[in-house]
């Protein structure tokens, strides 16, 4: 199942499910993934299966997809991860990892 797929699994879902659904609702579903990153990190940490961390991930995924539905639905998730990918991979080695030389 590539995202846009997954996208109008999640909307048939949150309109099935009766979940929060407007734009004005993006910011609690940008904090929920947020509290799923916790859930996995946590999962990771108390040593849960791998099972158990790759349903928290999941859900992260399904908040994230969940709000590009309402904040860029004109923009193919599919086509965009493919362009964000070419970008990346043109970036220099360790882009970004400056702090990596800091000393602590
Ligand atoms: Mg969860």
């Amino acid at each position: 199942m590539h995202l846009e797929e997954m996208k109008k699994e999640i909307e048939m879902l949150v309109l099935e499910k009766g979940f929060y659904n407007k734009p004005e609702d993006v910011p609690k579903k940008l904090l929920f993934a947020f509290v799923e990153l916790g859930e996995a990190s946590d999962a990771w940490k108390k040593g849960k299966t791998e099972e158990v961390i790759a349903e928290e991930l999941i859900d992260v995924i399904f908040y994230v997809l969940d709000t590009s539905r309402l904040t860029c639905p004109s923009i193919n998730m599919d086509e965009m991860f493919q362009k964000k990918l070419e970008k990346n991979k043109k970036r220099a080695y360790q882009y970004g990892e400056g702090h990596r030389s800091k000393s602590m």
